[in-house]
């Protein structure tokens, strides 16, 4: 990885810029909760980027026309911490344990690779952190993403 002092809040509005207008044009309103108070933490952008892509990506997929996905970050003790929740159906319970592994999707041929969750978590072990979903089936999903306060030693 290619490790750099950043701020998360800026990769995580960056991230928004992406899905800015799909949001718009699905009537999906994206709250972003920024901790305006986090400290700068070493890690790889263009990693993280991709890892929060991906969330906001299945957020708005999973919520449909006027759904509602939140974006936040906050700090606690060790850890720099991510959520994206929305108020899609959630993950079937009994596909739960599944979601991280290479090529396991729900959607059409053509609308998902299944790919993403499991690279996602991936970078985020890579980078000394963690991804895990919280899941309310028939509320929607959280997924959680931990980064260190210090890096890996690596
Ligand atoms: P893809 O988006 O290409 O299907 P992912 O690895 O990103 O691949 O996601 C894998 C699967 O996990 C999705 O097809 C979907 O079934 C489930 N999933 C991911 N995010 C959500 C979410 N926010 N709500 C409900 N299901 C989700
Ligand atoms: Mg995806």
């Amino acid at each position: 990885p290619h490790m750099e002092g950043i701020d998360i809040n800026d990769v995580l509005r960056e991230s928004y810029s992406f899905i800015e207008k799909e949001a718009l044009f699905n009537n999906v309103k994206v709250q972003l909760d920024l901790n305006p108070n986090l400290p700068m933490v070493q890690s790889d952008r263009a990693q993280l980027q991709q890892v929060f892509l991906n969330l906001m990506d299945n957020a708005l997929d999973a919520v449909g026309q006027g759904g509602r996905v939140r974006v936040s970050s906050q700090a606690d003790g060790a850890w720099l911490t991510v959520k994206v929740s929305d108020s899609g159906p959630g993950v079937p319970a009994d596909l739960a344990g599944r979601i991280f592994d290479p090529f396991f999707t729900t959607k059409d041929p053509g609308q998902g690779t299944g790919l993403g969750l499991s690279i996602s978590h991936s970078i985020m072990q890579r980078l000394g952190g963690s991804l895990e979903l919280e899941n309310h089936p028939g509320q929607g999903a959280t997924f959680v993403a931990r980064l260190p306060n210090s890096p890996p030693d690596t």
